[in-house]
């Protein structure tokens, strides 16, 4: 065998085995099931469709148009909405058609959460007033203005009367809701109409949470008062990587279509739509049973931390009411170090998570780069048939390295026996055909 495909797959082999041996805590990610990867291995990846199904610029389209057709009604049926783009190629790419939609060619305005408290860098714009160079760079193919809403770091959400009046003040185009960092529901109902007041149209980044939207959980944002909620489909909504655009608004319909093709997207990676409809099926089925176990088990693993002595934010308020939890490391700043260092040591243990600024970081003259917190997702380990006595085991591994400070390749092989047991994926579909058994990672 070539020696290059030999080291490619024995590079991907290694990283399937590490990773089926590791506790996977990383709250943007989540797998597909057997039926969606053999949908994503078909010949779709092959073929090019541009422009809407039926109105198609290349030939060769007749069966794409019938699984796009079936995705784009699957998707109105999860989130009951009437016009669903399931083109985007991913939540930023629905992002960036949402903001050529609503904000102006040059000095568009736009009010979005800050990224420092946790709003994602797609929607750091060009020119961001209140940016910097590297969470400013990021995103938007022109300059919107940006000024960000007023956020309240005790309650770990936007705060309203401060962001009506920033909203009253800058009267931008489009007020954005969502992000990356989101343990609450954020006041859409209260501040679109501040929003319709000052002519605003009103936008809902739910590429962490539009799983549990769909399935009936955290919020419904677009009864709430958005006019467009965009989102990835890979993160509570465990398709393949790819993004989606919905909206109940009639009137824009056209003019939605229109900012995402031609202006953003060419091919728009057929095999992952074949993928997400077969996703969004699972979903249906069973999202209502899945996603509530995701949400009790990110709420049991606050609990389970909080009293092994690790600080967990807003236990005051059950930790969180979606698949997230925030962790404030900064007691072990002297033992161990940072988020960044505790990345590591965690990682070496093979429980894999992301280092998190906390939305008081900054002020506390922390950077980025080794903040101190921890961002931890329960999606990936629900759906491998996680429960909540999971969840205090896996606070125990926390208790070994951080508080007794074991050595990780001791506890690794406790996480790797642990993780025996949790090997197949939970509510999907069975894979109906064999065909491309070679590429199941289980
Ligand atoms: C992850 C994320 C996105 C987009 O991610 P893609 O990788 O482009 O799908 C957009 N917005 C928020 C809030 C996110 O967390």
């Amino acid at each position: 065998m070539n020696k290059k495909l030999t080291e490619i797959r024995n590079l991907l082999m290694e990283h399937h085995d590490w990773f089926q041996k590791s506790i996977p805590l990383i709250a943007s990610e989540n797998i597909t099931s057997p039926a969606v990867d053999e949908a994503c291995a078909s010949d779709f990846s092959h073929r090019y469709a541009e422009g809407w199904s039926g109105q198609r610029v290349y030939a060769g389209c007749k069966y794409i148009d019938q699984i796009e057709d079936i995705c784009m009604d699957l998707t109105k049926e999860y989130f009951k909405c009437i016009h669903a783009d399931v083109r985007p190629v991913s939540g930023v790419v629905a992002n960036l058609a949402m903001y050529n939609a609503f904000t102006s060619d040059n000095n568009g305005k736009m009010c979005c959460m800050a990224i420092v408290r946790g709003g994602h860098i797609s929607h750091g714009p060009r020119f961001a007033k209140s940016g910097n160079e590297i969470f400013g760079t990021a995103g938007t193919t022109r300059g919107i203005n940006v000024e960000y809403l007023a956020f309240d770091n005790d309650e770990m959400n936007l705060d309203i009367d401060g962001s009506a009046k920033i909203i009253r003040e800058f009267e931008p185009e489009l007020v954005l809701f969502g992000g990356s960092v989101f343990l609450f529901p954020h006041p859409v109902k209260e501040l679109s109409e501040v929003a319709k007041e000052v002519g605003a149209n009103v936008g809902y980044d739910g590429a962490h949470v539009a799983g549990l939207i769909g399935s009936g959980y955290f919020q419904d944002p677009l009864r709430e008062g958005a006019d467009v909620m965009t989102m990835s489909t890979h993160k509570t909504l465990p398709g393949p990587q790819h993004g989606i655009l919905v909206s109940n608004r009639e009137d824009l319909i056209e003019t939605l279509k229109a900012c995402a093709f031609p202006a953003l997207l060419s091919n728009h990676h057929l095999h992952n739509v074949a993928g997400l409809a077969i996703a969004l099926a699972e979903m249906l089925e069973f999202g209502k049973d899945y996603h509530k176990k995701v949400i009790e088990n990110a709420q049991a693993l606050g609990q389970a931390l909080s009293d092994i002595g690790i600080k967990v934010l807003m236990e005051h308020k059950n930790f969180t009411e979606s698949h997230q939890i925030v962790v404030d490391i900064t007691d072990f700043e002297k033992t161990i170090g940072l988020g960044g260092d505790i990345e590591k040591l965690l990682e070496e243990a093979n429980i894999i998570l992301n280092r998190n600024l906390l939305p008081y970081d900054i002020a506390q003259g922390r950077h980025y780069q080794n903040p101190g917190g921890l961002r931890i997702g329960t999606s990936e380990i629900t759906r491998l048939g996680m429960g909540k006595s999971e969840m205090v085991d896996i606070a125990e591994f926390f208790k070994k390295l951080l508080v007794e400070m074991n050595d990780p390749k001791k506890i690794k092989n406790e996480v790797i026996e642990f993780r025996k047991d949790f090997q197949e994926i939970k509510y999907c579909f069975q894979s109906p055909s064999k065909a491309y058994e070679y590429l199941k990672f289980y």
